[in-house]
């Protein structure tokens, strides 16, 4: 599913309902939120509060689906197109960070 497709999606699920995209400063908070999740499940993995690993990676994956959720919204709300988004970003790896880290 290219990022274009879930861009999609997530604006049909969102037109169904009279609220719409909350404010960025509201979108913003549940991105923070969800991060936070998130890190409580790699915490749990993989930090001092363990719990059962194999419950932990799958919920690790399922609060990153939230995440990538929030920042979906974000960006819809602000009419971003992510698939260009993530490929600046990817570049700017190639790029910029080229010589940054020791090659295997
Ligand atoms: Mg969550």
């Amino acid at each position: 599913m290219s990022l274009q497709n879930s861009q999609k999606q997530v604006d049909e699920w969102i037109g169904q309902f009279k609220e719409g995209y909350w404010k960025p400063t509201e979108q913003i908070t549940a991105l923070v939120e969800e991060v936070g999740e998130l890190a409580r499940e790699v915490n749990h993995c993989f930090g001092p509060k363990r719990k059962k690993s194999t419950e932990g990676i799958k919920e690790i994956g399922d609060e990153i689906g939230d995440v990538l959720f929030s920042l979906i919204c974000i960006a819809n709300a602000l009419d971003i197109d992510l698939d260009e988004a993530l490929q600046k970003a990817i570049d700017k790896k190639y790029k910029r960070d080229n010589k940054r880290f020791e090659r295997k």
